[in-house]
């Protein structure tokens, strides 16, 4: 069932949000050759505790990190690790969520470690376009159809592959709810949106191929390929004014 939020709920699902975006500004802010994800991980997990929040992802179907945090072939559920070095030249996908009096924020972003190369900010550039063009068409009277297909269409003729398997969803007081967003998707198709929804739209591209796998770790997903892979993600509220980006900050 698709839940529409009522203003007070929108209160505190906007200050979810912030509080989402800017624990992700500061783990980007941490981001450099030689800090591992487990720091990372400390430093959303303190933002969000520092701001009367507690993190979404702690806990989520025993997830033991704040932050997903996926590392180059890595897409998606990444679990941070004080083994894992970041390195110059590494992709880095931060995923963090907020649960702010019992609502949620979820957004993520992908950072370069250092320089990078071309062909790596290219994905990185292509993929946030992606969300935009979705993000776009995120308005009253549209399909969920429509924002996959605006992000399917861009992110296919750079010649990238778009993830099936995972895809955004619904936010409120569950941080995985109805609707499913997926990034693919035929215009005119697919569950009608409303003023007062909001969603996470999340464009997860790979390079090569689209095809995924899942680690025995239990949790992190990697391109089939071994090929790079980036994430960019928003909680966007449907309103009558157009689509509202709850956890954008600010670059
Ligand atoms: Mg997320
Ligand atoms: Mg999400």
């Amino acid at each position: 069932m698709v839940i529409l939020k009522t203003p007070e709920q929108m209160i505190y699902l906007r200050r979810a949000g912030e509080i989402t975006g800017g624990a992700l500004l500061a783990a980007r802010d941490a981001i450099r050759p030689g800090v591992t994800t487990a720091e990372l991980d400390r430093v959303v997990r303190a933002y969000i505790e520092r701001h009367n929040a507690t993190p979404s992802f702690l806990g989520y179907g025993g997830f033991p990190g704040s932050a997903c945090i996926s590392v180059n072939e890595q897409v998606i559920h990444g679990i941070p690790s004080p083994l894992t070095v970041l390195r110059e030249g590494d992709l880095v996908k931060v995923d963090v969520g907020a649960c702010y009096h019992g609502f949620h924020g979820d957004s993520a972003r992908t950072f370069g470690v250092g320089r990078i190369t071309p062909e790596a900010q290219r994905l990185i550039d292509v993929t946030r376009e992606c969300f935009y063009l979705g993000a776009a068409e995120a308005k009253a009277g549209n399909r969920v159809g429509d924002i996959g297909h605006a992000v399917q269409t861009h992110a296919e003729a750079a010649g990238y592959g778009v993830v099936r398997p995972y895809v955004g969803h619904g936010v409120g007081a569950h941080l995985h709810e109805e609707p499913d967003v997926p990034n693919y998707g035929t215009p005119g198709h697919g569950c009608r949106l409303y003023a007062g929804m909001v969603i996470a739209i999340e464009p997860m591209i790979n390079r090569g191929t689209k095809d995924v796998v899942n680690l025995q770790d239990g949790w992190t997903v990697v391109t089939a390929d071994g090929d790079l892979s980036a994430h960019y993600e928003h909680t966007v509220a449907i309103t009558s004014d157009g689509p509202v980006l709850l956890t954008d900050v600010g670059e």
